[in-house]
């Protein structure tokens, strides 16, 4: 019973006036202006994706430009050209997909010439435009160059760049846009008002996500939803349309952070044999990932990170684009979000020698970490400066030729040098050292490490710099008394030497 009144919402919610047309203000704006100052053209070319209202504006405004008495640009409604507007001679609607239009374009070119027989203008209302054979373009041309007076055509279609440019050069060209989400939604609210249908806030959204944006696609979307319930929420959405749910989606994207193989194979296996469409598949998982992207930087959620969902998003659209002509889209899905793992988990190994608890980092370590936090280009320039003007008099344990500083930031300074043992040295002298700056007023704590353990040190640097990951100070390991005393004693030592 409510079931089969429910069926034609389509239908049922044509637009009957500009005002009802939903989406498309620009537009309807300037035909009702254009109705109001009689200035309207004579040939229109309404172009835009399906299921925006070009056909529905085509009839009203036919409608509009024969009313008697039009309001504000509106139709009445009233008037006897309005009444009889369905069944009027004079509104002629020829469909191009059906054939390829020769007979109809033939015919239009016979009769147009007559005057119309009950309105003020005849209307040619030509859907799917584009799909005119070249044959019947020329006779539609020929028209075009000398319309009579009486005669609006209405040109509509989806794929604009078909149509000869000698055609749309006659005709005043008006862009449909894709209905927004925003558009729609409150409109299909009001529908669902008027209908006393409950449906939820999520499901809407979920069905402007299948529509794409097309109106008629959305109401055919509700009228299925309706067969099998009058309560219309997300599982009946997901359920019917075999979507997978925000649920699976959160699972694999947990799955892809922590690295769990297993979880992706599987829950991907699943929907596959679930039978699930591909495609739809991916546009949810890209719309879903769309707005986790959105969060981080908006609400700086943290959930997932921005390079591991930024990767997959990019993969996914590729596999969208891919999908129409490949097979093997679900081995690519899991590839997909496979390669995504990788990524991230390399991105925690780079972090955690950042992050780490100084007992797990040895002091070459948290020194070289130190010395990245601050280290520039001006104090490494200061510390070669004074390393290579060396005091050659300068009693110290170690040949300072041996030793190159590579980093410093007037805090940390990080030497390398060509041999493990000179290295060993450096960092048993290190104290040493430090006191000797300490005298030229440098209070510098120093490193050295081989050449080969510099390069990855600086190469996991750029790389964490490019990720974003910011450096913090890492305190040293508090060194035991015994230890102290023994350091105290050769620092003291080496100033007696120094001294003397
Ligand atoms: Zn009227």
């Amino acid at each position: 019973m409510a079931e089969t009144s429910y069926r034609v919402l389509y239908r049922k919610y044509r637009p009957q006036i500009f005002g009802e047309v939903i989406g498309q203000n620009t537009i309807v704006t300037a035909l009702k202006q254009s109705v109001k100052n009689s200035t309207f053209a004579h040939a229109y070319v309404f172009t835009g994706p399906r299921g925006t209202g070009k056909t529905s504006t085509a009839k009203i405004m036919a409608k509009a430009i024969n009313c008697e008495s039009p309001i504000d640009g509106e139709p009445c409604g009233k008037c006897q050209s309005c009444i009889n507007f369905k069944t009027s001679p004079d509104i002629i609607e020829i469909d191009a997909a059906s054939n390829n239009g020769v007979d109809e374009i033939r015919e239009l070119r016979t009769n147009i010439a007559l005057a119309p027989s009950s309105s003020k203008y005849k209307v040619y209302i030509i859907d799917e435009v584009h799909m005119l054979s070249a044959g019947a373009f020329n006779a539609l041309l020929k028209t075009l160059e000398e319309p009579p007076s009486h005669v609006v055509f209405i040109l509509a279609t989806t794929e604009v760049y078909k149509i000869p440019i000698t055609i749309l050069s006659r005709c005043q060209r008006l862009d449909f846009k894709k209905i927004s989400e925003n558009d729609m939604t409150n409109y299909l609210k009001i529908i669902c008002q008027k209908e006393k249908i409950n449906c939820t806030e999520e499901a809407l959204d979920e069905i402007y996500n299948l529509s794409e944006g097309c109106l008629r696609d959305a109401l055919s979307i509700l009228d299925q939803l309706l067969k099998s319930s009058s309560e219309i929420n997300m599982d009946t959405v997901l359920e019917r349309y075999e979507l997978i749910s925000t649920k699976t989606i959160d699972e694999l994207l947990s799955a892809t952070k922590n690295g769990n193989v297993k979880t992706i194979i599987e829950t991907i296996d699943q929907l596959m044999t679930n039978g699930y469409n591909v495609q739809r598949l991916i546009r949810r998982l890209i719309v879903h990932i769309e707005k986790e992207c959105i969060n981080i930087k908006l609400k700086n959620q943290k959930k997932y990170s921005y390079q591991m969902l930024k990767k997959l998003i990019f993969s996914l659209n590729e596999l969208y684009t891919e999908s129409r002509i490949n097979d093997n889209t679900y081995t690519m899905l899991k590839i997909a979000f496979l390669d995504s793992i990788e990524d991230e988990i390399k991105h925690e190994n780079v972090r955690t020698t950042v992050t780490n608890q100084p007992k797990q980092m040895d002091i070459i370590d948290i020194r070289i970490n130190n010395c990245f936090v601050e280290a520039n280009k001006q104090a490494l320039k200061q510390l070669l400066d004074f390393w290579n003007n060396f005091d050659k008099k300068t009693k110290i344990d170690i040949d300072i030729n041996e030793y190159k500083p590579v980093a410093s930031s007037g805090k940390y300074a990080i030497f390398v040098s060509e041999d493990e043992s000179l290295v060993d040295l450096f960092n048993i002298k290190k104290e040493q050292i430090e006191n000797f700056f300490q005298k030229s007023n440098m209070a510098i704590k120093v490193i050295s490490v081989v050449e080969e353990r510099w390069m990855q040190e600086k190469n996991k640097y750029k790389e964490n710099i490019k990720r974003g990951v910011k450096y913090n100070y890492v305190d040293e390991p508090v060194i035991k008394p015994k230890e102290e005393d023994e350091t105290i004693k050769q620092i003291f030592d080496d100033e007696i030497v120094e001294v003397s």
